[in-house]
C-alpha cells in the first residue's frame, strides 16, 4: 500500500535560544511541515507528517543544529478520554510499537559498503510503517523483506527464509495476503547516487512479530512472484543479501528521555555519530551517522 499515512516523529535538537527555535520553526514550514510542536526547555520538537523520518531530520540540521530521533508514534492526535503519553493540551497519539535495524553488509553497519537504517512504526493493528534509507546501492531496483531469523553469524547467509508464518507463496505486498509472505516488502528503488528512501505502510507485517529477525535488501529485483524462474514462488529470485540488519524494538513517544549516556558521558548529539560499541566509541573520530 502506498498511500499517504501520517506519522509522528519525536526528536531531541540541540536549540538552546529562541532564535534556534525559530530557525527550526520556519525550516519545517517551508518544507511544508505544518503539524509540530517545538519544546525549547526539553529540547524537543515533536512533527506528525507523511514524510520520511530521515528527512525531517536533514530538515532540523540544516539550521545547524543537531537533531536525533528519540521516538515514533502514530496518527493524528488524542481524542477526549484516550490516555496521554505527554502531560496536557493537544498530543500526538502514541503508536503500538516501534522497531529499527541498521543494516550494513555482513549484518554490520559499520563495515564499508551498502548500509543504511529502516524503521517499523506500528501506527494501530493494521498499518506498519516501513520507511528507511539506505545507500551505497547500484541503481535500480532491489528487492527488501524481512527474514526469519536473526542469526548474523554467517552475515546475511544465515538469516533463512523471508519470514513466513502462514506458510503462503512469495509475492508482492501489494497482494491479496494468501499470495505474499507476511516479509515481502517488494522493491526499492536506488537513484543514480545509490541511495533508495521509501516509506511502505503494510496492512499485515506487524512490528511485535519481526522484533528480533531482520531485514535484507537484495542484489536483484524482486519478481513479486510473477517470473519464470524455481526461485520465483520463493524469494522472488532476488538473489544474495547485500546488507542486512537485526530488527530492534525502538522507542514510542515519550519514552526515551535521556540526553546523556550513562556509560561513557557522551550527550546524545554527539552519540549519534558514534558506534554503539568498538573502537569508535572510544576515539573521537565520527565514522558515521545513524
Ligand atoms: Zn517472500
Amino acid at each position: 500500500m502506498r498511500e499517504s499515512v501520517e506519522s509522528t516523529a519525536e526528536f531531541s535538537v540541540n536549540m538552546t535560544c529562541e532564535s534556534c527555535e525559530s530557525k527550526v520553526r520556519s525550516a519545517l514550514l517551508k518544507h511544508g511541515v505544518q503539524d509540530f510542536q517545538i519544546d525549547l526547555p526539553s529540547q524537543r520538537v515533536i512533527i506528525t507528517s507523511t514524510k520520511i523520518t530521515e528527512e525531517l531530520k536533514n530538515v532540523i540540521e540544516d539550521t545547524g543544529k543537531l537533531a536525533v530521533l528519540i521516538g515514533v508514534g502514530g496518527e493524528g492526535r488524542l481524542q477526549g478520554g484516550e490516555e496521554r503519553v505527554h502531560g496536557g493540551g493537544d498530543v500526538p497519539r502514541q503508536g503500538l510499537g516501534a522497531a529499527v535495524a541498521m543494516l550494513g553488509k555482513d549484518g554490520d553497519y559499520f563495515t564499508p559498503g551498502v548500509k543504511g537504517v529502516i524503521r517499523f512504526n506500528q501506527i494501530d493493528r493494521s498499518r506498519c510503517i516501513v520507511e528507511g534509507t539506505l545507500d551505497g546501492l547500484e541503481p535500480g531496483e532491489h528487492g527488501l523483506a524481512v527474514h526469519e531469523a536473526g542469526d548474523v553469524s554467517r552475515g546475511c547467509h544465515s538469516l533463512g527464509d523471508h519470514y513466513n508464518p502462514r506458510g503462503t507463496r512469495h509475492g508482492s505486498p501489494e497482494n491479496m495476503e494468501e499470495e505474499r509472505h507476511v516479509g515481502d516488502l517488494g522493491n526499492i528503488r536506488a537513484d543514480e547516487s545509490g541511495r533508495a528512501t521509501f516509506r511502505i505502510v503494510d496492512p499485515i507485517l506487524k512490528v511485535w512479530d519481526v522484533i528480533g529477525r531482520s531485514v535484507v535488501v537484495s542484489t536483484d529485483k524482486d519478481d513479486l512472484g510473477q517470473g519464470n524462474h524455481p526461485r520465483s514462488l520463493v524469494d522472488g529470485n532476488c538473489g544474495p543479501g547485500l546488507a542486512c540488519g537485526i530488527i530492534a524494538r525502538s522507542a514510542g513517544l515519550g519514552e526515551n528521555l535521556k540526553k546523556i549516556c550513562a556509560c561513557d558521558g557522551v550527550t546524545i548529539w554527539d552519540e549519534r555519530n558514534k558506534p554503539l560499541a568498538g573502537q569508535g566509541r572510544q576515539d573521537n573520530q565520527p565514522e558515521t551517522s545513524y
